[in-house]
Protein backbone atom coordinates (compact mmCIF):
# COMPACT_ATOMS: atom_id res chain seq x y z
CA UNK A 1 0.00 0.00 0.00
CA UNK A 2 1.12 3.19 -1.14
CA UNK A 3 0.45 6.95 -0.05
CA UNK A 4 -0.12 8.68 -3.10
CA UNK A 5 -0.17 7.05 -6.70
CA UNK A 6 0.94 9.65 -9.19
CA UNK A 7 -0.57 8.73 -12.91
CA UNK A 8 2.25 10.66 -15.09
CA UNK A 9 5.72 11.33 -14.50
CA UNK A 10 5.73 15.04 -16.64
CA UNK A 11 6.58 17.72 -14.55
CA UNK A 12 3.03 18.17 -12.52
CA UNK A 13 3.44 14.50 -11.25
CA UNK A 14 7.12 14.01 -10.65
CA UNK A 15 7.26 17.32 -8.73
CA UNK A 16 4.59 16.16 -6.32
CA UNK A 17 6.21 12.78 -6.43
CA UNK A 18 9.16 14.71 -4.91
CA UNK A 19 7.90 16.92 -2.46
CA UNK A 20 5.85 14.24 -1.30
CA UNK A 21 8.54 11.80 -1.13
CA UNK A 22 10.49 14.99 0.89
CA UNK A 23 7.00 14.67 3.59
CA UNK A 24 8.43 10.97 4.30
CA UNK A 25 4.88 9.90 1.77
CA UNK A 26 5.40 6.35 0.26
CA UNK A 27 4.62 7.38 -3.64
CA UNK A 28 4.29 4.99 -7.05
CA UNK A 29 4.23 6.51 -10.43
CA UNK A 30 2.67 5.02 -13.20
CA UNK A 31 3.57 5.98 -16.56
CA UNK A 32 2.17 5.07 -19.71
CA UNK A 33 5.08 5.94 -22.01
CA UNK A 34 8.19 3.72 -22.11
CA UNK A 35 10.13 7.08 -20.68
CA UNK A 36 9.47 9.93 -18.08
CA UNK A 37 9.42 13.44 -18.56
CA UNK A 38 6.07 13.89 -20.34
CA UNK A 39 6.11 16.47 -22.79
CA UNK A 40 9.77 17.85 -21.46
CA UNK A 41 11.13 14.97 -21.97
CA UNK A 42 14.73 15.11 -24.26
CA UNK A 43 16.73 12.84 -25.46
CA UNK A 44 20.45 12.44 -26.52
CA UNK A 45 20.87 11.82 -29.98
CA UNK A 46 24.25 12.46 -31.76
CA UNK A 47 25.26 14.29 -28.87
CA UNK A 48 22.44 16.66 -28.82
CA UNK A 49 19.84 16.86 -27.07
CA UNK A 50 16.43 16.84 -28.62
CA UNK A 51 13.32 18.03 -27.79
CA UNK A 52 11.13 14.93 -28.34
CA UNK A 53 7.86 16.66 -27.95
CA UNK A 54 8.36 20.14 -29.33
CA UNK A 55 10.94 23.44 -28.05
CA UNK A 56 10.61 23.40 -24.81
CA UNK A 57 11.85 27.37 -23.11
CA UNK A 58 11.58 27.97 -19.52
CA UNK A 59 10.80 31.15 -19.36
CA UNK A 60 9.30 33.12 -15.71
CA UNK A 61 8.70 35.66 -13.72
CA UNK A 62 8.12 34.08 -10.62
CA UNK A 63 10.87 33.89 -8.40
CA UNK A 64 9.70 31.22 -6.08
CA UNK A 65 8.95 29.20 -9.69
CA UNK A 66 12.22 29.86 -10.86
CA UNK A 67 14.32 28.94 -7.58
CA UNK A 68 12.73 25.81 -7.33
CA UNK A 69 13.21 24.37 -10.86
CA UNK A 70 17.23 25.55 -10.24
CA UNK A 71 17.58 23.06 -7.57
CA UNK A 72 17.39 20.49 -10.58
CA UNK A 73 19.44 21.59 -13.18
CA UNK A 74 22.16 24.60 -14.40
CA UNK A 75 20.21 26.64 -16.82
CA UNK A 76 22.24 28.09 -19.89
CA UNK A 77 20.97 31.87 -20.68
CA UNK A 78 19.42 30.79 -24.03
CA UNK A 79 16.87 33.55 -25.22
CA UNK A 80 14.35 32.51 -27.44
CA UNK A 81 14.70 34.77 -30.67
CA UNK A 82 12.24 32.55 -33.15
CA UNK A 83 12.60 34.23 -36.68
CA UNK A 84 9.74 33.98 -39.39
CA UNK A 85 9.51 32.87 -42.67
CA UNK A 86 7.19 34.22 -45.20
CA UNK A 87 7.48 32.84 -48.42
CA UNK A 88 10.82 33.99 -49.17
CA UNK A 89 11.14 37.07 -46.45
CA UNK A 90 12.29 36.92 -42.90
CA UNK A 91 10.68 38.77 -40.13
CA UNK A 92 12.15 38.76 -36.29
CA UNK A 93 9.66 37.90 -33.87
CA UNK A 94 8.22 38.94 -31.52
CA UNK A 95 6.53 42.06 -33.06
CA UNK A 96 8.97 44.24 -32.58
CA UNK A 97 11.08 47.37 -33.79
CA UNK A 98 13.11 44.60 -36.21
CA UNK A 99 9.85 42.95 -37.86
CA UNK A 100 8.28 46.85 -37.79
CA UNK A 101 11.29 48.63 -40.09
CA UNK A 102 11.71 45.81 -42.47
CA UNK A 103 7.93 45.19 -43.22
CA UNK A 104 7.78 48.72 -43.83
CA UNK A 105 10.87 50.49 -45.38
CA UNK A 106 9.81 53.94 -44.11
CA UNK A 107 9.32 53.69 -40.54
CA UNK A 108 12.47 53.92 -38.33
CA UNK A 109 11.07 54.88 -35.16
CA UNK A 110 8.90 53.99 -32.88
CA UNK A 111 6.34 56.57 -33.48
CA UNK A 112 6.69 55.98 -37.48
CA UNK A 113 5.87 52.78 -36.21
CA UNK A 114 3.40 53.14 -34.49
CA UNK A 115 1.66 55.39 -37.07
CA UNK A 116 1.39 53.16 -39.26
CA UNK A 117 0.07 50.70 -37.18
CA UNK A 118 -2.77 53.01 -36.40
CA UNK A 119 -3.09 53.51 -40.21
CA UNK A 120 -4.03 49.61 -40.84
CA UNK A 121 -6.22 49.69 -38.21
CA UNK A 122 -8.07 52.42 -38.01
CA UNK A 123 -11.36 51.27 -39.99
CA UNK A 124 -11.31 47.80 -38.65
CA UNK A 125 -10.24 48.88 -34.21
CA UNK A 126 -12.38 46.94 -32.12
CA UNK A 127 -12.88 48.48 -28.49
CA UNK A 128 -13.58 44.97 -27.04
CA UNK A 129 -12.09 42.35 -29.67
CA UNK A 130 -13.72 39.07 -29.64
CA UNK A 131 -11.67 36.85 -31.51
CA UNK A 132 -7.89 36.28 -32.10
CA UNK A 133 -8.45 37.81 -35.49
CA UNK A 134 -9.88 41.60 -34.00
CA UNK A 135 -6.75 41.28 -31.41
CA UNK A 136 -4.49 40.75 -33.55
CA UNK A 137 -5.36 43.39 -35.81
CA UNK A 138 -6.02 46.19 -32.87
CA UNK A 139 -2.14 44.66 -32.21
CA UNK A 140 -0.36 45.19 -35.25
CA UNK A 141 -2.31 46.17 -38.00
CA UNK A 142 -3.21 44.47 -40.95
CA UNK A 143 -0.10 43.70 -42.73
CA UNK A 144 1.41 41.82 -39.98
CA UNK A 145 -1.85 39.54 -39.05
CA UNK A 146 -1.84 38.50 -43.52
CA UNK A 147 1.85 37.57 -43.42
CA UNK A 148 2.78 36.71 -39.74
CA UNK A 149 -0.22 35.64 -37.83
CA UNK A 150 -3.29 34.60 -40.11
CA UNK A 151 -1.89 31.17 -41.85
CA UNK A 152 0.65 30.36 -38.77
CA UNK A 153 -2.39 30.26 -36.71
CA UNK A 154 -5.43 28.73 -38.69
CA UNK A 155 -2.37 25.77 -39.21
CA UNK A 156 -1.39 25.43 -35.34
CA UNK A 157 -5.22 25.60 -34.10
CA UNK A 158 -7.18 24.02 -37.24
CA UNK A 159 -9.65 26.48 -37.38
CA UNK A 160 -10.06 30.29 -38.50
CA UNK A 161 -8.30 33.15 -36.78
CA UNK A 162 -12.37 34.19 -36.46
CA UNK A 163 -13.06 31.38 -33.93
CA UNK A 164 -10.20 31.34 -31.85
CA UNK A 165 -10.05 33.18 -28.46
CA UNK A 166 -8.35 36.46 -28.46
CA UNK A 167 -5.67 35.44 -25.14
CA UNK A 168 -4.12 33.09 -27.23
CA UNK A 169 -2.14 36.34 -29.31
CA UNK A 170 -1.61 37.68 -25.83
CA UNK A 171 0.90 35.64 -25.44
CA UNK A 172 2.94 37.34 -27.76
CA UNK A 173 4.76 40.67 -27.31
CA UNK A 174 3.96 43.52 -29.31
CA UNK A 175 7.27 45.87 -28.68
CA UNK A 176 8.32 49.46 -29.61
CA UNK A 177 11.99 48.44 -29.37
CA UNK A 178 14.68 46.69 -31.03
CA UNK A 179 14.21 43.49 -28.78
CA UNK A 180 14.10 40.18 -30.01
CA UNK A 181 13.25 38.22 -26.87
CA UNK A 182 9.83 35.86 -27.57
CA UNK A 183 9.53 36.43 -24.23
CA UNK A 184 8.88 39.08 -21.52
CA UNK A 185 9.96 36.93 -18.49
CA UNK A 186 12.57 38.01 -15.86
CA UNK A 187 13.95 34.41 -15.83
CA UNK A 188 14.61 32.66 -19.39
CA UNK A 189 16.64 29.25 -20.39
CA UNK A 190 17.44 26.05 -21.08
CA UNK A 191 18.20 23.63 -18.60
CA UNK A 192 22.19 21.93 -19.48
CA UNK A 193 21.64 18.57 -20.48
CA UNK A 194 18.41 18.17 -21.46
CA UNK A 195 14.71 18.46 -19.28
CA UNK A 196 14.94 14.84 -18.57
CA UNK A 197 17.50 14.89 -15.89
CA UNK A 198 15.57 17.83 -14.24
CA UNK A 199 12.67 14.82 -13.95
CA UNK A 200 15.11 11.68 -13.19
CA UNK A 201 16.48 14.43 -10.36
CA UNK A 202 12.75 14.65 -9.52
CA UNK A 203 12.26 11.28 -9.04
CA UNK A 204 15.07 9.61 -7.54
CA UNK A 205 14.52 6.98 -5.20
CA UNK A 206 10.97 7.16 -6.83
CA UNK A 207 8.99 3.69 -7.85
CA UNK A 208 8.31 4.31 -11.58
CA UNK A 209 6.22 2.09 -13.60
CA UNK A 210 6.56 2.43 -17.26
CA UNK A 211 4.54 1.79 -19.89
CA UNK A 212 1.65 0.78 -17.63
CA UNK A 213 -1.87 2.97 -18.51
CA UNK A 214 -3.81 3.49 -15.31
CA UNK A 215 -7.44 3.74 -17.03
CA UNK A 216 -6.90 0.32 -18.63
CA UNK A 217 -6.80 -1.19 -14.72
CA UNK A 218 -7.68 1.22 -12.38
CA UNK A 219 -9.70 -0.73 -10.13
CA UNK A 220 -6.54 -2.97 -9.01
CA UNK A 221 -4.26 0.53 -9.26
CA UNK A 222 -6.24 2.22 -7.15
CA UNK A 223 -6.21 -0.30 -4.39
CA UNK A 224 -2.80 0.08 -4.02
CA UNK A 225 -2.67 3.91 -2.75
CA UNK A 226 -4.66 6.19 0.11
CA UNK A 227 -4.75 9.12 -2.32
CA UNK A 228 -4.05 9.54 -6.22
CA UNK A 229 -3.02 12.45 -8.31
CA UNK A 230 -3.75 12.03 -11.72
CA UNK A 231 -2.38 14.18 -14.75
CA UNK A 232 -3.86 12.12 -18.04
CA UNK A 233 -6.10 13.62 -19.40
CA UNK A 234 -10.10 14.44 -17.32
CA UNK A 235 -12.58 13.59 -19.97
CA UNK A 236 -10.59 10.25 -20.23
CA UNK A 237 -10.97 9.73 -16.94
CA UNK A 238 -14.79 9.92 -16.87
CA UNK A 239 -15.19 8.01 -20.42
CA UNK A 240 -15.80 10.77 -21.85
CA UNK A 241 -19.22 10.60 -20.81
CA UNK A 242 -20.21 14.59 -21.26
CA UNK A 243 -18.41 14.11 -25.02
CA UNK A 244 -14.57 14.37 -25.71
CA UNK A 245 -12.55 17.86 -24.96
CA UNK A 246 -10.83 19.17 -27.92
CA UNK A 247 -6.83 18.98 -28.80
CA UNK A 248 -4.52 19.40 -31.02
CA UNK A 249 -1.85 16.85 -31.53
CA UNK A 250 1.65 17.33 -33.01
CA UNK A 251 3.53 15.25 -35.33
CA UNK A 252 6.95 15.78 -35.34
CA UNK A 253 9.49 14.70 -38.46
CA UNK A 254 12.65 14.35 -36.90
CA UNK A 255 15.74 14.10 -39.42
CA UNK A 256 19.72 13.88 -38.72
CA UNK A 257 21.25 15.89 -41.49
CA UNK A 258 24.83 16.06 -42.31
CA UNK A 259 25.19 19.48 -42.45
CA UNK A 260 26.53 21.61 -38.83
CA UNK A 261 24.62 24.46 -39.15
CA UNK A 262 20.57 23.91 -41.21
CA UNK A 263 18.75 27.27 -40.28
CA UNK A 264 20.90 29.15 -37.96
CA UNK A 265 18.60 29.57 -35.19
CA UNK A 266 16.41 27.27 -32.87
CA UNK A 267 13.29 28.09 -34.16
CA UNK A 268 11.92 29.10 -37.17
CA UNK A 269 8.30 29.55 -38.00
CA UNK A 270 6.90 29.22 -41.37
CA UNK A 271 3.65 31.45 -41.41
CA UNK A 272 2.01 31.14 -44.81
CA UNK A 273 -0.73 28.69 -44.84
CA UNK A 274 0.40 26.65 -47.08
CA UNK A 275 3.82 25.09 -46.03
CA UNK A 276 1.96 22.55 -43.81
CA UNK A 277 4.39 22.36 -41.13
CA UNK A 278 4.37 25.24 -38.56
CA UNK A 279 8.28 25.41 -37.36
CA UNK A 280 11.09 24.05 -37.65
CA UNK A 281 13.34 23.15 -34.35
CA UNK A 282 17.14 23.04 -35.12
CA UNK A 283 17.88 21.43 -31.14
CA UNK A 284 21.64 22.38 -31.07
CA UNK A 285 20.86 25.89 -31.14
CA UNK A 286 19.48 25.68 -27.65
CA UNK A 287 22.79 25.02 -26.21
CA UNK A 288 24.69 27.28 -28.37
CA UNK A 289 26.41 23.75 -29.67
CA UNK A 290 28.98 24.78 -33.00
CA UNK A 291 30.92 21.93 -32.78
CA UNK A 292 28.94 18.67 -33.69
CA UNK A 293 29.58 18.01 -37.29
CA UNK A 294 25.75 17.77 -37.78
CA UNK A 295 22.06 18.64 -36.93
CA UNK A 296 19.41 17.11 -35.85
CA UNK A 297 15.77 19.29 -37.19
CA UNK A 298 12.48 18.87 -36.45
CA UNK A 299 9.30 19.89 -39.04
CA UNK A 300 6.16 20.39 -36.16
CA UNK A 301 2.76 19.59 -37.95
CA UNK A 302 -0.24 20.28 -35.91
CA UNK A 303 -3.65 17.86 -36.59
CA UNK A 304 -6.59 17.62 -35.12
CA UNK A 305 -6.80 15.27 -32.25
CA UNK A 306 -8.34 11.78 -31.82
CA UNK A 307 -8.68 9.64 -29.13
CA UNK A 308 -5.55 7.44 -29.32
CA UNK A 309 -3.30 10.57 -30.00
CA UNK A 310 -1.08 12.52 -27.85
CA UNK A 311 -2.98 15.24 -26.51
CA UNK A 312 -0.57 17.84 -26.79
CA UNK A 313 -2.86 21.30 -26.53
CA UNK A 314 -6.15 22.00 -24.88
CA UNK A 315 -7.93 24.23 -27.01
CA UNK A 316 -9.18 26.30 -24.20
CA UNK A 317 -12.31 28.04 -26.58
CA UNK A 318 -15.55 28.76 -24.67
CA UNK A 319 -17.18 25.83 -25.73
CA UNK A 320 -14.63 23.58 -24.30
CA UNK A 321 -14.18 25.42 -21.00
CA UNK A 322 -17.70 25.02 -20.72
CA UNK A 323 -17.58 21.22 -21.39
CA UNK A 324 -14.31 20.93 -19.30
CA UNK A 325 -16.77 22.70 -16.37
CA UNK A 326 -18.94 19.58 -16.36
CA UNK A 327 -15.92 17.09 -15.88
CA UNK A 328 -14.65 19.55 -12.68
CA UNK A 329 -17.98 19.15 -11.51
CA UNK A 330 -17.37 15.52 -10.72
CA UNK A 331 -13.95 15.97 -10.12
CA UNK A 332 -14.68 18.91 -7.34
CA UNK A 333 -16.98 15.69 -5.25
CA UNK A 334 -13.88 13.40 -5.67
CA UNK A 335 -12.29 12.80 -2.41
CA UNK A 336 -9.83 10.31 -3.03
CA UNK A 337 -8.28 11.47 -6.46
CA UNK A 338 -6.88 15.15 -7.55
CA UNK A 339 -6.61 16.44 -11.38
CA UNK A 340 -3.65 18.22 -11.87
CA UNK A 341 -1.34 19.87 -14.79
CA UNK A 342 -2.29 20.67 -18.37
CA UNK A 343 -4.64 17.74 -19.25
CA UNK A 344 -5.75 17.20 -15.74
CA UNK A 345 -6.71 21.26 -15.66
CA UNK A 346 -7.33 21.16 -19.03
CA UNK A 347 -5.14 24.61 -19.28
CA UNK A 348 -3.05 25.67 -22.07
CA UNK A 349 -0.29 26.07 -19.00
CA UNK A 350 3.34 26.66 -19.83
CA UNK A 351 6.08 25.10 -17.56
CA UNK A 352 6.28 27.68 -15.01
CA UNK A 353 2.37 27.69 -14.57
CA UNK A 354 2.60 23.83 -13.33
CA UNK A 355 5.06 24.00 -11.97
CA UNK A 356 3.00 27.05 -9.65
CA UNK A 357 0.18 24.91 -9.58
CA UNK A 358 1.93 21.56 -8.16
CA UNK A 359 3.43 23.70 -5.48
CA UNK A 360 0.36 25.38 -4.84
CA UNK A 361 -1.83 21.71 -4.63
CA UNK A 362 1.67 20.80 -1.90
CA UNK A 363 0.74 23.46 0.15
CA UNK A 364 -2.95 22.19 1.08
CA UNK A 365 -1.79 18.90 2.32
CA UNK A 366 -1.01 18.40 5.58
P1 LIG B 1 2.49 16.17 -19.40
O1 LIG B 1 3.88 16.57 -19.73
O2 LIG B 1 1.51 15.99 -20.49
O3 LIG B 1 2.55 14.88 -18.49
C1 LIG B 1 1.47 14.02 -18.28
C2 LIG B 1 2.01 12.60 -18.24
O4 LIG B 1 0.97 11.71 -17.87
C3 LIG B 1 2.52 12.13 -19.60
O5 LIG B 1 3.82 11.59 -19.47
C4 LIG B 1 1.51 11.06 -20.00
O6 LIG B 1 2.08 10.02 -20.79
C5 LIG B 1 1.06 10.55 -18.65
N1 LIG B 1 -0.28 9.93 -18.66
C6 LIG B 1 -1.41 10.46 -19.18
N2 LIG B 1 -2.43 9.61 -19.01
C7 LIG B 1 -1.93 8.51 -18.36
C8 LIG B 1 -2.49 7.28 -17.92
N3 LIG B 1 -3.79 7.00 -18.13
N4 LIG B 1 -1.69 6.40 -17.30
C9 LIG B 1 -0.36 6.65 -17.11
N5 LIG B 1 0.21 7.80 -17.51
C10 LIG B 1 -0.56 8.74 -18.13
N6 LIG B 1 5.97 25.27 -21.89
C11 LIG B 1 6.89 26.25 -21.65
O7 LIG B 1 6.98 26.75 -20.52
N7 LIG B 1 7.75 26.67 -22.64
C12 LIG B 1 7.71 26.15 -23.90
O8 LIG B 1 8.50 26.55 -24.76
C13 LIG B 1 6.74 25.14 -24.19
N8 LIG B 1 6.65 24.60 -25.42
C14 LIG B 1 5.74 23.62 -25.66
C15 LIG B 1 5.70 23.04 -26.93
C16 LIG B 1 4.81 22.02 -27.20
C17 LIG B 1 4.77 21.40 -28.58
C18 LIG B 1 3.93 21.56 -26.17
C19 LIG B 1 2.96 20.45 -26.46
C20 LIG B 1 3.96 22.13 -24.92
C21 LIG B 1 4.86 23.16 -24.63
N9 LIG B 1 4.96 23.73 -23.37
C22 LIG B 1 5.89 24.72 -23.12
C23 LIG B 1 4.07 23.28 -22.27
C24 LIG B 1 4.69 22.16 -21.40
O9 LIG B 1 4.94 21.03 -22.21
C25 LIG B 1 3.72 21.81 -20.29
O10 LIG B 1 3.41 22.94 -19.51
C26 LIG B 1 4.21 20.70 -19.34
O11 LIG B 1 4.98 19.73 -19.98
C27 LIG B 1 3.00 20.04 -18.71
O12 LIG B 1 3.38 19.11 -17.73
P2 LIG B 1 2.28 18.10 -17.16
O13 LIG B 1 2.97 17.25 -16.15
O14 LIG B 1 1.08 18.86 -16.74
O15 LIG B 1 1.79 17.25 -18.41
N1 LIG C 1 1.57 33.03 -33.55
C1 LIG C 1 1.48 33.50 -34.84
N2 LIG C 1 2.61 33.54 -35.61
C2 LIG C 1 3.81 33.14 -35.14
C3 LIG C 1 3.90 32.67 -33.81
C4 LIG C 1 2.75 32.61 -33.05
O1 LIG C 1 0.41 33.85 -35.30
O2 LIG C 1 4.80 33.18 -35.89
C5 LIG C 1 0.32 32.98 -32.76
C6 LIG C 1 -0.40 31.63 -32.94
O3 LIG C 1 -1.79 31.88 -32.88
C7 LIG C 1 0.05 30.87 -31.73
C8 LIG C 1 0.10 31.96 -30.68
O4 LIG C 1 0.58 33.10 -31.38
O5 LIG C 1 -0.85 29.83 -31.38
C9 LIG C 1 0.95 31.66 -29.48
O6 LIG C 1 2.25 31.36 -29.93
P1 LIG C 1 3.29 30.59 -29.03
O7 LIG C 1 4.59 30.58 -29.74
O8 LIG C 1 3.22 31.15 -27.66
O9 LIG C 1 2.68 29.12 -29.03
P2 LIG C 1 3.27 27.73 -28.47
O10 LIG C 1 4.67 27.97 -28.00
O11 LIG C 1 2.35 27.33 -27.37
O12 LIG C 1 3.21 26.81 -29.64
Amino acid sequence: MYDYLIVGSGLYGAICAHELKKKGYSCLVLEKRNHIGGNIYTENIEGINVHKYGAHIFHTSNERVWEYINQFAKFNNYINQPVARYKNEIYNLPFNMNTFTKLWPDVFTPSEAKAKIEAERKDCYKENPENLEEQAINLVGKTIYEKLIKGYTAKQWGMKCTELPSFIIKRLPVRFTFDNNYFNDFYQGIPMGGYTKIIEAMLEGIEVRLNTDYLADRDSYNALAKHIIYTGQIDAYYDYQFGPLEYRTVRFETEVLDTNNYQGNAVVNYTEYEVPFTRIIEHKHFEFDTTSPKTIISREYSTKWTKGDEPYYPVNNEANNNLYLKYKELADKETKIHFGGRLGEYKYYDMDKVVLSALDYLETLK
